[in-house]
């Protein structure tokens, strides 16, 4: 833990975000279900969980593209629902995204350089920083090279496209940064470039990440601390190597051991989670993993476990470990 990770960089404070259904018998879905946590400054928080568990919503909350339904996001100690004007787009550059598909996110018909240029524009940032040179230093940053601004995103491979997401990320010198599964459409190769890269860069500009992946190794990879969410809530949350060293929850048990492992005995042992993961829109009563979990008992079917601390700073979320 760095010197830094004593600041509290984001609160979020019983955060529920709640979609209307496409039609009445949808009902509403509750991607989010009133999760509350605190993200240290110069921290990776890694966040996983299956698609569709509302790990990618919390995380556009935090950088207000997503209106929480309610509760609170404190970003550097300010709430960013209140702000307006000129301290909202300060807010904007402190909190930046980076997505999943680098494809999908840079304009096809601009070139790199024009990509670059648009944080400036959008904030109004040409007259009081040099651009250009701030391009080329972003360009260093990420391992990309000068004559890559003058080429189209269709020019450029899965890796570099990211690059310069994160070089477009990096650009109004924010303090967080969302990675919204910003490794998983990459090789696996490129994927431990991009990795290795967002290593290099949170330790050179004391940057904090909120890590969002359905992929536990990878998580495990980059965290200091690991959220597991299940159906729009945390089911367990603690630093990675407690999580690694004891998982309690058993979909968090479910999920590790997912990942290719061999025991001492030279075989992999593997839980597999029976069912879908059911509808956000229509969960389950109770405990909402209760219709997969295989230490299911009566009382989880009728009432929500809460999030409880069972060693220092490593809480759960199941009845198992009720006192
Ligand atoms: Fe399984 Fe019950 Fe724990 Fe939920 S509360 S994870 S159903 S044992």
């Amino acid at each position: 833990m760095t010197e830094n990770q004593n600041n509290v960089l984001v609160k979020a404070d019983h955060i529920k975000v709640y979609f209307k259904g496409k039609n009445k018998k949808s009902g509403t879905v509750k991607a989010v279900d009133d999760i509350s946590l605190e993200i240290m400054e110069g921290e990776t928080f890694g966040v996983v969980g299956e698609s569709g568990c509302g790990k990618s919503t919390f995380g556009r909350t935090l950088v207000r593209l997503q209106k929480p339904t309610s509760g609170k996001v404190f970003l550097d100690g300010e709430d960013t629902a209140d702000l307006k004007g000129k301290k909202l787009k300060e807010m904007c550059r402190k909190g930046q995204i980076i997505f999943q598909d680098p494809s999908a996110c840079l304009n096809p018909r601009r070139t790199i350089r024009q990509i670059l240029m648009e944080p400036f524009e959008i904030h109004n940032m040409k007259k009081e920083v040099d651009v250009d040179a701030r391009i080329l230093e972003l360009l260093q940053l990420v391992g990309l090279d000068e004559y890559h601004l003058s080429r189209y995103p269709h020019e450029l491979s899965g890796g570099q496209k990211q690059r310069v997401g994160i070089a477009r990320a990096l650009a109004l010198s924010p303090k967080l940064i969302v990675c919204d599964e910003a490794v998983s459409a990459l090789d696996v190769s490129v994927q431990a470039q991009v990795l290795n890269l967002l290593q290099e860069l949170k330790e050179k500009l004391h940057l904090t990440y909120f890590f969002i992946s359905h992929n536990l190794n990878v998580v495990y990879q980059v965290s200091d601390r690991v959220a597991v969410m299940y159906l729009g809530k945390i089911v367990e949350l603690a630093p990675y190597d407690s999580l690694y060293e004891h998982r309690y929850h058993p979909y968090t048990e479910a999920l590790l051991s997912a990942i290719p492992q061999v025991d001492e005995n030279g075989q992999t042992e593997r839980i597999r989670l029976e069912g879908e993961v059911p509808s956000p829109s229509n969960p389950p009563s109770g405990c909402h993993f209760h219709t997969r979990c295989t230490k299911v008992c009566e009382r989880c079917k009728t009432e929500a476990p809460d999030l409880r601390e069972v060693s220092p700073g490593h809480l759960v979320a199941c009845h198992l470990y009720d006192r």
